[in-house]
Formats: structure tokens, C-alpha cells, sequence
């Protein structure tokens, strides 16, 4: 796969994110539009709901401010727009003249959440991640626990407290207990990380027990965003028992403005890494279901001009993709929704630099990391911002997902 070239001049450069190839869909509103769908090309966005509105669309839903109702529609109607925007921007095509008035420009515009979020799951899927924490708690003997390499780990998180790249995000306050106090305490987050993720956003449904095979899970996939799964650790290892999290990643989950299409990312795909055990036949990989997707986090001070980068890593480091974990997750006859999302887990690679939290980077706390700037972070202090970022890298073009950015604002009073 190589460029595929449009009449939006900007969209051919090699180093944007969004060319023809991409074709993102997104939210977006200005001073005088109600929020809507629309795509990305080059350093525009292009007014889908106007253009349905205007009979240049099938009846898709992309009046509304969430791309739920376009997803409902399924694989089919998917290719079909896809199909119908490279017809209206590829280079030369004789639509251009009447497809510009519904261009604006992308720094015109503001970007929301790009969909209604039926519920959120997460996962624990990386390998080097599960061994990182495994380690930190247990021993790297007892690192792995005796499940992890049989199931997909998952906890049912909240959709209430997911929000689009650029929302401000407030240090949540909890209980805590400290390893050498007699009783907890309750105050500010001390712990606060980030964790570095990618969602698989579901955009077919699946009915109440009927299970799903991992094919059909993959079929089910509408798309991919950025996902910062914040995370409060000295909440969480207070309250982790029996259970698993709950208030310690419950305050917020940010996502990246664009969902970027199964279709745009195909030449991308990648096989998950060997297994080190079988896996039940009801897992199996039927084909390739992970992508090659570069990814890195930067922080800094809100402002600062040159955030430092605190790691680099890539999607394709998961031991499970996003459509075994959603056949597991219907597995048990779980009806999945429209519009659900499902965090990969953190992705860590091999390498201290390519952990995907501060709680590996600085492993709990004890190995400061130095910012450009000269000062220092174990974990993230007020006035920071965390910023993901994530392409796919093709033959003279990139697949670009827009920044998952959000700052961490003082926790609030608390009554
Ligand atoms: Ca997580």
C-alpha cells in the first residue's frame, strides 16, 4: 500500500497524519455548527452531517453529534463511505469543486468525543507490563499470576468518566494506606500515572448469550483510538483486593479525538507473539488481529515547549489482540453494545524506555526520570501534561490518530 493521493494538497505531504489512506472519523463543532460527524484529510476536516444533509451522503447518521448510528450500520456501510470520500477527494476527481465548501480548517474547529461510550472495559494484556508490576509486588518468580497466560484479564471500568484528548483531568482524592501506617487515610492521589493504551471501539453488537468467535469479534471492531487509562497507584494497592481496581482508574479515562478505521490500518496488521502456552481453542487467532503501531508519551509542564518524551513503544507488544479479548469478553454470554470500548492494557516493550507508565519508568517510585527542563518526576505533579501519540508508518505515508493530551489540574476541595 502506498499513498493514495487527493486534491487536498496538504493530505499528500509524507508526514501527515491524515492522508486518504486514514479517513478518521471524528466530532467535530464550530461557532456556528452544532457538534456533528466528520474526517480528517490532510490539515482539514470535512463536514460529513452537512454533506448528508446536503444529499452528497447516504442516510448514515452523521447529523448526530456521535458516531453510534454510522457504526449500527455495519461492515458494509463502513466500505461504502469509505469507497464514496475516496471517489469525492482523490486527486483529479471532478467532485472537488463542490466537495471544498465543506471543508474547514482542522485549527478552526473543536474536536469532541467521537462517540456515545456504551461501557468500558480494560485490560491487562501486555506481557512486559504484567511482569513489570508482577515483579514490583511479587517477585519476578510470581510475577505472571497463574491465569495470565490462559486469559485475557479484564475488569469492567466506567464509560461516565471517558473524555476526548484536551480535557482537563482533576488528581482524584481517595483512601490510602501507606505500608507502615496502622490506619488509612483519605486526601489527594500521591501516585498519580498514566497508563499507555490502545481502545478497540465495538461497533456491532452481539446478543445476550451468544458467544462470539474471535473472527466475528474482529468483524465486530468499527475502530482504534489513543487511550490514557490514568491511574491513581496509591489508590489502587489499598483497594485492589479482591476485586481488582474500582475509585483508583474510575476519576477519568482520555481517548483520542479520531477513531481510526480496521480498514485504514489493514496493511498494518500484525500476528500476535508466539504463545508460550496453548491457548483454549475459543482464543485462537484465526489471522493476524494486531498492528504494527508506533506509540510514545511525552510530559511536561502545561506550556512547556519541549515536552520530554518518557517512552516508545509499539501496539504490536500485546500477547492479546482487541478481538480475542472481546471474544472473551462474550465468551460467557455477555452482551456486547454499540459504541463500547475496550482498553488494551498497558503497552510495554522490552526496554526500560519503552514502558508504557511511570510506575515501570521510574520503577514504584524509586528511579527518578530527569526532563528536559532538569527537573525530575516519579509520578505526575499538578500543572503536568501527558500527551500519547501513535501512528502506523507506511510506505511514504503515516496513519495518524491525533494527540490523546490531557493536564492534571490540583485535586478538588473536598466537602
Ligand atoms: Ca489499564
Amino acid at each position: 500500500m502506498s499513498l493514495l493521493r487527493s486534491w487536498v494538497e496538504t493530505a499528500n505531504d509524507p508526514m501527515c497524519p491524515f492522508p486518504m489512506n486514514n479517513l478518521p472519523f471524528g466530532v467535530f463543532s464550530t461557532a456556528g455548527i452544532a457538534p456533528r460527524c466528520c474526517t480528517a484529510i490532510g490539515d482539514r476536516v470535512l463536514d460529513l452531517g452537512a454533506m448528508e444533509r446536503g444529499g452528497l451522503l447516504k442516510r448514515m447518521g452523521f447529523t448526530e453529534p456521535a458516531l453510534n448510528s454510522f457504526m449500527e450500520k455495519g461492515p458494509e456501510a463502513w466500505e461504502a463511505i469509505r469507497a464514496t470520500l475516496f471517489g469525492y477527494l482523490g486527486e483529479g476527481s471532478p467532485s472537488a469543486g463542490m466537495i471544498e465548501p465543506y471543508l474547514h480548517p482542522m485549527d478552526s474547529v473543536r474536536l469532541h468525543l467521537p462517540f456515545r461510550v456504551a461501557e468500558y472495559t480494560d485490560f491487562y494484556a501486555g506481557r512486559q507490563h504484567a511482569f513489570n508490576v508482577g515483579t514490583m509486588f511479587r517477585g519476578p518468580e510470581n510475577a505472571l499470576p497463574p491465569n495470565w497466560l490462559h486469559i485475557p484479564i479484564g475488569y469492567n471500568g466506567r464509560a461516565s468518566t471517558i473524555v476526548v484528548s484536551g480535557t482537563d483531568i482533576h488528581r482524584p482524592v481517595g483512601q490510602t494506606k501507606a505500608p507502615d501506617a496502622d490506619v488509612p487515610g483519605f486526601g489527594p492521589c500521591k501516585r498519580l500515572d498514566i497508563e499507555l493504551e490502545m481502545g478497540a471501539v465495538v461497533g456491532q453488537p452481539s446478543t445476550m448469550g451468544a458467544p462470539v468467535s474471535v473472527a466475528e469479534a474482529d468483524a465486530m471492531i468499527f475502530g482504534y483510538v489513543l487511550l490514557n487509562d490514568w491511574s491513581a497507584r496509591d489508590i489502587q494497592a489499598w483497594e485492589y483486593q479482591p476485586l481488582g481496581p474500582f475509585q483508583a482508574k474510575a476519576f477519568a479515562t482520555s481517548i483520542s479525538p479520531w477513531v481510526v478505521t480496521k480498514a485504514a490500518l489493514e496493511p498494518f496488521r500484525r500476528s500476535t507473539p508466539p504463545r508460550e502456552v496453548p491457548l483454549l481453542p475459543y482464543l485462537e487467532e484465526p489471522g493476524s488481529m494486531l498492528y504494527d503501531i508506533d506509540l510514545s508519551v511525552t510530559i511536561g509542564p502545561d506550556g512547556a515547549k519541549n515536552p520530554t518524551t518518557i517512552s516508545r513503544t509499539n501496539y504490536r507488544e500485546m500477547y492479546y489482540s482487541a478481538a480475542q479479548q472481546l471474544a472473551h469478553h462474550a465468551s460467557s454470554g455477555c452482551a456486547m453494545r454499540v459504541g463500547d470500548l475496550l482498553g488494551s492494557g498497558t503497552i510495554s516493550g522490552p526496554e526500560k524506555d519503552s514502558y508504557g507508565s511511570l510506575l515501570e519508568l521510574t520503577w514504584g517510585g524509586k528511579e527518578p526520570l530527569t526532563l528536559g527542563d532538569g527537573t525530575t518526576r516519579t509520578f505526575i505533579e499538578d500543572g503536568d501534561r501527558l500527551t500519547l501519540q501513535g501512528e502506523a508508518r507506511g510506505d511514504g505515508y503515516r496513519i495518524g490518530f491525533g494527540d490523546c493530551t490531557g493536564r492534571v489540574l490540583p485535586a478538588p476541595d473536598f466537602p
